[in-house]
């Protein structure tokens, strides 16, 4: 059996806001997948990029990191390339607005954030400085509800005091949605919990509030009644859209199969793609069912794929998919969460225990789980932020020497 990634770790997606505000360091969130699977004595570990596929010839290109090709012959393939961030049509914010969906994202954002504060902090000029204290989070699913609270606790109660140009109320956060309420697919009232969770920390939440540019200097942003206003800020994140890998539109092409809006490739009932029962496409690039992309999809249909095949192996008929749901949640700030599963509708402090047991119990290793719950004890029981290092080739308004 051969992985095939073009990074050489396995991703934790959901605790990457927490690298990237100084909770956890990266090596906690990505451990090395040779050293995950290096009891697997069958499984070969490959770091190259999937650059497309043959099905008939039964083949899957590769580039190798030094540019060189590489092809893999297969009897079964499993791909699950995941998903990236969509600006809807608007890459070019990109470049002010970076997203947040690998290691190396998060990495940069921690030096967007704490150089900014640096920055703020060696700023003569009060317009300036304010625009650097200021951080626009783009979209209130999951990830910008995360990231927003966590850039707050941290400007303006774990690090604020420790600069003498300005105080921890000083920093602020804006958090921009287009819908009517951040959250909205966990429902009204617990979309309310986490808008007033998220206030008491010091996050600014505008709804029904599109950004239409972003630019060096900051985001204008179109209100419910068609005004449009100027938010200076030094430091945008983007959360707001999910494309699924360009792999997904390789497969359909080559098998005849469909793709939604968001680019996730139509499979099979059991996952497989259309007239290859042999090719499976899993997890975020995938559409199945109407299917959210999350964490417990893409695992259950992991495992579904590895089992069908083994079943095949045995003479055994594919069955199709059959997704058991595990509910959602997230964290609004230090020690508060929401949590919806099956019914049952938890927040505050006791969302925030089952959100910290689902976490510990779904990281990788047990020395990861322990370096975390050392991590969580000084972030979330105190305000301490371990993880603070500044990469100088990234630092904002660096100019190059
Ligand atoms: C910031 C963030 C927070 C999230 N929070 C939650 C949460 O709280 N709860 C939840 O359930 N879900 C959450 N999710 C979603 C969850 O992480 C995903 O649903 C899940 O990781 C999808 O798994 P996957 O295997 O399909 O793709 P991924 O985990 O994205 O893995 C794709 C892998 O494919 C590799 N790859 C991609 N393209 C190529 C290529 N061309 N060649 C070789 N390798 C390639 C990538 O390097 C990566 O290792 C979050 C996602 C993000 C980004």
């Amino acid at each position: 059996m051969t992985v095939v990634d073009k990074t050489n770790h396995h991703l934790f997606q959901p605790l990457l806001y927490q690298v990237a505000t100084g909770i956890l360091s990266e090596g906690a969130i990505a451990p090395a997948t040779r050293d995950v699977l290096r009891r697997h004595r069958n499984v070969s570990v490959l770091m190259a990029e999937v650059t497309g596929f043959d099905l008939e010839a039964r083949v899957v290109r590769c580039r190798q990191p030094d540019g060189r090709p590489l092809t893999l012959p297969y009897d079964s393939l499993v791909v699950a390339a995941g998903a990236g961030g969509s600006y809807f049509g608007h890459d070019e914010f990109a470049e002010w607005a970076p997203g947040m969906k690998t290691l190396d994202d998060a990495v940069r954002h921690r030096t967007r954030i704490l150089g900014a504060l640096e920055m703020a902090e060696l700023e003569e000029d009060d317009d300036v400085r304010a625009a650097w204290l200021t951080f626009v989070i783009v979209g209130g699913g999951p990830t910008g509800v995360e990231i927003a609270g966590q850039i707050a606790e941290l400007g303006r109660r774990a690090i604020g005091h420790s600069f003498t140009r300005f105080g921890p109320n000083d920093v602020r956060v804006i958090l921009c949605d287009g819908g009517k309420e951040i959250l909205a697919t966990f429902g009204d009232r617990l979309s309310q919990h986490a808008t007033q969770g998220l206030e008491r920390t010091g996050v600014e939440i505008r709804t029904e509030a599109i950004v239409q540019n972003v630019d060096a200097t900051g985001v204008e942003v179109r209100s419910a009644d068609g005004s449009t206003t100027k938010i200076a800020s030094r430091t945008v994140i983007w959360a707001a859209g999910v494309a699924a890998s360009p792999l997904a539109r390789m497969l359909a092409d080559a098998s005849g199969a469909q793709c939604d809006r968001a680019g996730r490739i139509a499979v099979q009932p059991d996952c497989s793609l259309p007239g290859h029962p042999e090719v499976f496409a899993i997890g975020d690039m995938m559409s199945l069912n109407g299917l959210p992309g999350v964490a417990e999809v893409a695992m259950q249909t992991g495992i579904h794929a590895a089992r069908t095949i083994s079943g095949r192996l045995k003479g055994q008929e594919a069955k199709p998919f059959k997704y058991r749901d595990l509910g959602s949640m997230a964290t609004i700030s230090r020690r508060r969460a929401i949590v919806s599963f099956r019914g049952i509708r938890l927040h505050g402090y006791l969302g925030w225990l089952a959100w910290l047991t689902v976490h510990i119990t779904f990281m990788t290793g047990f020395k990861n789980r322990f370096a975390a719950l050392v991590s969580w004890s000084f972030a979330f029981l105190g305000h301490s932020r371990p993880q603070q290092v500044i990469d100088e080739q990234r630092m904002p308004g660096r100019t190059p020497r």
